[in-house]
């Protein structure tokens, strides 16, 4: 063959096959007129808009988002404890326009996979040849009687960065001394499964110098958590666990932690076996995928199915969801596993567009949580495609959580890890 590199000479074989076929095919199109146009301007569609522009600069990219900037969910527990502000997790898109994004900002509530068009909240419609969605989670607002959208408005669920993590931040402040805060944990699957933890521990940051003889009482609709070993040795380090004097207690589900309903009056959680009260009431509640998803029928079971290779939906060619409205499994719903599925996702678009068959791709993740000061842990992930199951397994031996019983040493650079992760994560996504 020619010196044209390999890469090169695929763009140019797919380009002239496409070039030929628009006479006979008007569905093909030149690469120059290719539209992606992305629902949700979070981890996922942020970061795929961007590779999709750094893969092919050709390609006209528009973010469609409901807010001038994004605010991050992960690391939002430090603003509970005051290690950190909200500006802090606030970020515009200058970033990605500079890559030549065009940005909408005005939600997206249609998209008709026939005439492959996406339509705005104000009226804008916008035709594409490829649709990512990554909307993020909504909430199931019927599984906590007596909990629903206006009551999270004064008792926040503040499972979104933004003005809910602030309120519920001045609760905790102004909580009396002694007083309780009680955590509902939701049911499997939702989105950053050690968050309710982590945001228990940052609490506890908190109190053990403001308010020393307060409580966290997590109540949870299951009988395991995600690095359960690695808290619970932390807690019990940190914040007496496992003593009469705990400043957290857990209950599962097994001893009747599942919260049934609210008395918001009171503060009374109604759990299976014995009812509950709290000065702060922090209700996460169960998830499903987000609202658009469903509008655009791409959900079934509550999250949507992909085919995991390339993660265009199993339900509408075309469209590609990504991050935690997804069901990815066995990936966690994770900032990282969003950004990790949007670079498969914007290969395998460009390789679409070139007349190519997607590569293969490795897709990662990493979670850190910060228990206290000097005190992080963190779980790891590398996963291939099970092709014959559609399944993402995890590759044996290439992640797990880090060690019980680490030296000081190690916990406090895992705080350092996971302060550089999040600068990482946010440059990789929209810088
Ligand atoms: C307390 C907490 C701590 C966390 N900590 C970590 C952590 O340490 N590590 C980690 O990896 N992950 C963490 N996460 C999880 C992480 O935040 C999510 O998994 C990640 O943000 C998922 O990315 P996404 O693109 O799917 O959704 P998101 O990042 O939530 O983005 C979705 C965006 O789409 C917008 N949107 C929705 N519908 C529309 C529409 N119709 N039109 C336009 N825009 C729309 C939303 O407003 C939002 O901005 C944490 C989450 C929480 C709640």
């Amino acid at each position: 063959m020619s010196g044209i590199p390999r890469r090169d000479f695929l763009r140019i074989a797919g380009g002239a096959a496409l070039l030929g076929g628009t006479l006979g095919f008007p569905g093909l199109l030149l690469a120059a007129s290719r539209k992606v146009v992305i629902v949700g301007g979070g981890v996922g569609g942020s970061t795929a808009a961007k590779y999709l522009k750094k893969l092919d600069p050709r390609i006209e990219v528009t973010l469609i988002t409901d807010a001038p900037h994004y605010t991050s969910c992960f690391l939002s527990n430090e603003v509970l404890s005051g290690e950190r502000t909200i500006d802090s997790l606030m970020f515009g898109y200058q970033g990605l326009a500079r890559y030549g994004v065009g940005l909408v900002v005005d939600p997206a509530v249609a998209i008709d996979p026939a005439q492959r068009v996406v339509q705005t909240a104000g009226g804008t419609r916008l035709d594409y040849d490829a649709c990512i969605v990554s909307p993020g989670v909504d909430f199931k607002w019927d599984s906590i009687e007596g909990y629903d959208e206006a009551i999270a408005e004064y008792l926040p669920h503040a499972w979104y960065g933004g003005p809910q993590t602030v309120l519920l931040r001045r609760q905790i402040e102004a909580m009396p001394q002694g007083g309780t805060v009680v955590i509902v944990s939701p049911p499997n699957p939702f989105k950053c499964p050690p968050g309710p933890y982590e945001r228990a521990s940052q609490i506890a940051m908190y109190f053990r110098h403001h308010n020393p003889r307060a409580k966290i009482l997590i109540l949870d609709a299951k009988d395991a958590f995600s690095k359960q070993d690695l808290f619970e040795q932390g807690w019990a380090q940190l914040y007496r666990y496992g003593t009469e004097d705990s400043m957290i207690e857990w209950v599962g589900a097994a001893g009747g932690g599942t919260v049934t309903s609210l008395d918001p009056s009171t503060g009374t959680l109604d759990a299976e076996v014995e009812e509950f009260r709290g000065d702060v009431i922090n209700i996460i509640p169960a998830q499903k995928a987000g609202k658009i998803a469903f509008a655009a029928d791409l959900v079934e079971d509550d999250w949507c199915p992909v085919d995991k290779r390339t993660f265009e939906s199993s339900r509408h060619p075309g469209i590609y969801v990504l991050g935690d409205a997804t069901n990815a499994s066995k990936m966690p719903k994770s900032a990282y596993a969003a950004n990790s599925q949007a670079k498969v996702a914007a290969l395998a678009i460009v390789a679409r567009f070139d007349g190519r068959e997607p590569d293969d791709a490795t897709y990662v993740n990493t979670c850190y949580s910060i228990l206290g000061e000097d005190f992080g842990i963190s779980v790891a992930g590398i996963y291939y495609l099970d092709a014959a199951n559609n399944m993402l397994e995890e590759i044996p031996g290439s992640g797990g959580v880090s060690p019980l019983d680490a030296s000081a040493e190690l916990r406090r650079r895992e705080v350092t890890y996971a302060h550089s992760w999040f600068k990482n994560l946010i440059d990789d996504m929209m810088q």
